[in-house]
């Protein structure tokens, strides 16, 4: 089963592939990962996604974005996350952003179709420049184990998420890591990214 994780010890996010959807007790993100989409596939995909979406306990899209590195062409991939984008709008979702050296392209969709929506752009392990411009341009950036840290240092407190991913690291080693870089306490980091999953995900 695909699943990347937006994990937090209060209230999970799983996000899943539409081909491997079965929620369980915690929030639900669905969307179409790149790794998973084909030529074949793109048509149901698509039409499976549209129908999950109208699930309750589903509170964001996502994973949904562009890979350079792995998946379908670049074509297919922005075509799929087009439609993904526009979902998200029509149904008043978050967008979980699934990118890997496409962040131009990312920001030239974001600067053209103009979201309503928040965009959260995961496992960011880009560096400060990046961060700086993807924030500039109004994303959230979600940081996993791996992350760097002048990044993680320069995103403000209120456009940050931490996420476990497939790392198979204890959330709470998450929370430490960056609470440390950024020189707080963690239970005060965890304070804050709750906040920010109430207000972005939950809209509460
Ligand atoms: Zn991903």
């Amino acid at each position: 089963m695909h699943t990347h994780t937006i994990l937090h010890p209060e209230r999970e996010i799983v996000s899943y592939d539409v081909s491997a959807f079965s929620p369980g007790e915690g929030y639900a993100s669905v969307g179409i990962h790149p790794w998973m989409l084909t030529e074949e596939n793109a048509n149901s995909q698509w039409e499976v996604l549209q129908e999950l979406v109208q699930d309750k306990r589903i509170i964001a899209i996502g994973e949904a974005g562009l890979d350079k590195l792995k998946g379908p062409s670049l074509e297919l991939q922005t075509n799929l996350f087009r439609k993904e984008i526009l979902l998200s709008e029509a149904k008043g979702l978050p967008l979980v952003i699934h990118c890997v050296k496409a962040f131009n392209e990312l920001i030239q969709l974001r600067k053209e179709i103009r979201p309503q929506q928040p965009w959260i752009v995961h496992g960011f392990r880009g560096k400060l420049p990046l961060a700086e411009d993807l924030l500039k341009h109004g994303c959230f950036l979600s940081f996993g184990a791996k992350f760097q840290v002048e990044a993680v240092r320069n995103t403000p407190i209120d456009r940050l998420f931490v996420e476990t991913d497939d790392s198979g690291i204890p959330i709470e080693d998450i929370y430490q890591n960056i609470a440390n870089v950024r020189g707080m306490a963690s239970g005060e980091l965890i304070e804050a990214v709750n906040k920010n999953v109430q207000k972005v995900f939950l809209k509460a």
